[in-house]
């Protein structure tokens, strides 16, 4: 159940409201956006407690909605979610691309494939400064020094930035020199990262685990949601399966299955899942013909060298001719790129 609250509502009220849900045992979370204010409840309100709450005067209106995932839900907002960054939307008639390498490593790779990138149609350019590495003897990204990169790199390309945010304590660092804060598949159950990249301010990319069911990564995204981010944009990445042949599995079923079960724009991160570059456009191209919002692709300019993910890397004259290629597909579908 949602309880709209109504504009101007004075917050002792909501105090007041919430005191009475306590009282009652009831467990909820208010989600407040620069907009509205809307109070997620676990379960259905008994009727003398509605009663009890509605007498208070600030519920605009009260939806039952039967999924366990509530703000995430068509049934909260019909209406397809757009974010709005700067001059790009996603989830609206543009599929946006975002591309980049996997690790940011050194000013003069940003620069090179930034400026390779700008001839791609890329909106956002990726980069981990934080990399969540199987041995702890890999490259673990370059930390904060890395972000300063990407932010200081931002005032030459102009692209939007995106990293991936690993560390409760590294979320307002993250937010403030990022367009985008991304939680990797590792985090997707991660609940206090969840929380706080909830009231972090910055829209989140949030990818799917390699384990979690469509439901369960409709619930995380209820997490962020409920500490007061609606910003949230899912990101496919591939499966844990039998199969060997691909790194994970894409499981394109769960882009078409989300579409309908809520209103949040939609990714697909081909790279993670094949981890290996010969299939990335079959898969890309999939993934629009089915009505992804975007893509988010890794490139390097010397995939040979680098420090991680080089073997499902791009190059960057090969995502332009993707580009090239999915705009037709994207026209196809009443989109563009
Ligand atoms: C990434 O995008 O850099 C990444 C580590 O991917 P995932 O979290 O999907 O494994
Ligand atoms: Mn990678």
């Amino acid at each position: 159940m949602l309880l709209k609250i109504k504009e101007k509502t004075d917050p002792a009220q909501i105090a007041r409201l919430r005191n009475t849900l306590e009282l009652n045992h009831l467990g909820h979370c208010v989600s407040k956006t620069k907009t509205q204010t809307v109070i997620g409840l676990e379960k259905a309100l008994p009727q003398e407690v509605m009663q009890e709450l509605e007498s208070l005067g600030c519920i605009e209106e009260c939806l039952t909605i039967t999924t366990p995932f509530k703000m995430a839900s068509r049934s909260f907002k019909p209406d397809r979610t757009k974010i709005r960054i700067q001059d790009t939307v996603i989830g609206g008639d543009q599929i946006v691309l975002m591309a980049g390498p996997c690790a940011i490593e050194s000013e003069e790779q940003l620069r090179s494939i930034a400026h390779e990138l700008k001839k791609a149609n890329v909106s956002v350019l990726r980069g981990s400064a934080f990399k969540p590495r199987t041995s702890p003897y890999s490259f673990q990204g370059m930390g904060v020094e890395g972000l300063k990169l990407h932010r200081k790199m931002q005032k030459e390309h102009g692209l939007l930035i995106e990293t991936e945010v690993m560390d409760v304590r590294d979320v307002p660092i993250v937010a403030e020199h990022m367009d985008i804060v991304r939680v990797g598949a590792r985090n997707m159950q991660n609940f206090n990262l969840l929380k706080e990249v909830g009231m972090c301010g910055k829209p989140v990319i949030l990818k799917r685990s390699m384990s979690a069911t469509v439901e369960e990564w409709l619930m995380s995204a209820e997490y962020i949601m409920a500490h007061g981010n609606h910003e949230v944009i899912l990101c496919e990445r591939g499966i844990r399966t039998f199969e060997n042949s691909t790194r994970s599995t894409l499981d394109l079923s769960s882009v078409a299955v989300a579409r309908q079960l809520t209103h949040l724009p939609i990714i697909v991160d081909p790279s993670h899942a094949a981890g290996r570059k010969d299939i990335i456009p079959a898969l890309s191209k999939a993934a629009v013909a089915l009505g992804a919002d975007g893509l988010l692709i890794e490139v390097h300019n010397r995939p040979d060298l680098a420090k991680c993910d080089g073997k499902q890397a791009l190059l960057p004259n090969e995502l332009e001719q993707l580009s090239k290629e999915l705009a037709q597909i994207a026209q196809a579908v009443g989109r563009w790129i």
